[in-house]
């Protein structure tokens, strides 16, 4: 149920449990809870909300037209799931039948116009077999210290070949600069396996990774967003504007305010002490802003037709990946598909860089024409841009913000979860995981 605006409890009413945010995380809450659920967008998904854009068109969409002439784009970006247990696996169907696929990930050197499979390190014989030696002796000699960095450790894991062809200039991308500042995280998507290396070096090595196989709703993310959000009381276009953590009360954008007895909140936790207007002592931890830029077009004579994504180690743009939605799934692309194909690219940015200068982000993107150049699409039908404030969250080597955070807030009654609650990497399943012990932790009399 979307409760219409306009119904947000009084402020002289009881306390009690809300949640913050409609997106796959708070929705599992609600649902496992029957707590209601405030979110400041329209509908309902986050950054898993699908909408759709006409050929020609600009208006985005929230479901599919009739004639089913639309691409459908997600504000997130190419949205797949992987790493749910057996029984959410089961719930997800459910909500919304799946169709699973063998992940085609590659890295892709637009120079040479080469593609390698991912991880590249396990597949050294497409650089040739003095690279691949070359790799293969460094790797083997690598000193094993305590990297304090994430450029140190990748540096200390893949040794400097590696790290110069691909591993600096992709992390120099994805992390706007922040590689060499900030704590090793997320290694486990660089796999360091020496024996897939070597054999990666004269033949092919078995995929790996943590999404190796992934699944998609076979009606797309928004029938599974649908499914979760049914029966739960989610209270749209309520934006939080700041939180009064001492007399627990909630002001939303436009006057309304509520009562609470306990917040649960997947708002970033940045988000969250500025909001409240609680402190910490130690230094924020960064974080980046990613740029979506959702492209609906004709296919180009170089556009790659097996491939589900692929890494970018320099793009003149300063996107580091592609992803190819409608070779995943060919209901992204209006009919004519195979003609027709949606993808999306991604590009990050340090808070406080471009994107607050007002300037229009299609435009200073730059990305359409060099897809352009690289022969991957020609006529562009549709483009759309999404901001993601807080996509990809970091920590300083040594830095104890995030625990500090998590006390603070939770000494008033406010429990964060989720990826940007908890300010960890993680993906939809594991964020609905989240959401749904959060709620069966909340369910019943308090
Ligand atoms: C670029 C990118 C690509 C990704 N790709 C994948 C992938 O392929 N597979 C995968 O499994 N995971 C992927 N993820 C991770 C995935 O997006 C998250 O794990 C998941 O969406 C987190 O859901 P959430 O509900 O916790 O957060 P969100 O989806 O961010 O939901 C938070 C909600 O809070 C609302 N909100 C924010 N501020 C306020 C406010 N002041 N008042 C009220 N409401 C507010 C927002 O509008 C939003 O609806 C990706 C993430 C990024 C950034």
């Amino acid at each position: 149920m979307i409760v219409p605006h306009g119904m947000a409890q009084a402020v002289s009413g009881p306390g009690r449990t809300v949640i913050l945010g409609a997106g796959v995380t708070g929705l599992a809450a609600a649902r496992a809870s029957g707590l209601p659920v405030y979110e400041k967008r329209q509908r309902p998904g986050g950054l898993c909300a699908s909408y759709y854009v006409r050929p020609g068109g600009k208006e985005r969409l929230a479901a599919p037209p009739e004639d089913g002439r639309a691409f459908r784009f997600e504000v997130g970006g190419g949205h797949w799931i992987f790493g749910a247990t057996p029984l959410l696996w089961r719930l997800l169907e459910r909500l919304a039948p799946l169709a699973c696929y063998q992940r085609r990930a590659a890295v892709y050197f637009p120079d040479r116009k080469l593609y390698v499979p991912y991880p590249l390190q396990n597949h050294l014989s497409y650089l040739g077999a003095d690279v691949a030696a070359k790799v293969i002796a460094e790797m083997e000699r690598a000193p094993r210290g305590r990297p304090r960095t994430l450029a140190d450790w990748l540096e200390q894991s893949f040794g400097p070949t590696l790290t110069e062809l691909f591993f600096a200039p992709f992390h120099e991308a994805y992390t706007a600069g922040l590689w060499t500042r900030i704590a090793p995280q997320e290694t486990f998507k660089s796999p360091v396996d020496l024996d897939l290396v070597r054999r990666g070096a004269s033949g092919e090595t078995p995929a790996v990774g943590y999404n190796a196989a992934f699944c998609y709703p076979v009606r797309g993310l928004d029938a599974l967003i649908s499914g979760l959000a049914r029966g739960c009381r989610v209270h749209c276009q309520r934006e939080v504007l700041r939180i009064d953590p001492r007399r627990k009360q909630i002001e939303f954008v436009g006057g309304s305010g509520l009562r609470y007895e306990v917040l649960v909140s997947t708002l970033p936790l940045s988000e969250m002490l500025r909001l409240t207007g609680l402190e910490v002592d130690d230094e924020p931890d960064p974080h980046t802003r990613v740029h979506v830029l959702n492209i609906g077009a004709w296919r180009g004579p170089a556009f790659p037709p097996e491939v589900h994504w692929i890494y970018v180690p320099n793009s003149t743009a300063g996107f580091y990946r592609v992803g190819f939605y409608s070779n995943v799934d060919a209901s992204f692309a209006p009919p004519l598909a195979g003609q027709r194909v949606s993808l999306y690219v991604e590009r990050a940015f340090r808070p406080g860089d471009y994107g607050d200068t007002g300037k229009d982000a299609e435009e200073s993107f730059g990305a359409v024409e060099e897809l352009r150049r690289w022969g991957f699409i020609t006529e562009v039908e549709a483009v759309s841009t999404d901001r993601i404030e807080v996509a990809y969250t970091w920590k300083r080597p040594g830095s104890r913000w995030r625990e500090q955070a998590l006390a603070r807030l939770q000494a008033h009654d406010i429990f964060m979860t989720g990826r940007y609650g908890k300010w960890v990497f993680q993906g939809i399943a594991e964020s609905i995981q989240d959401g749904l012990a959060a709620g069966a932790a909340l369910r019943g009399p308090a």
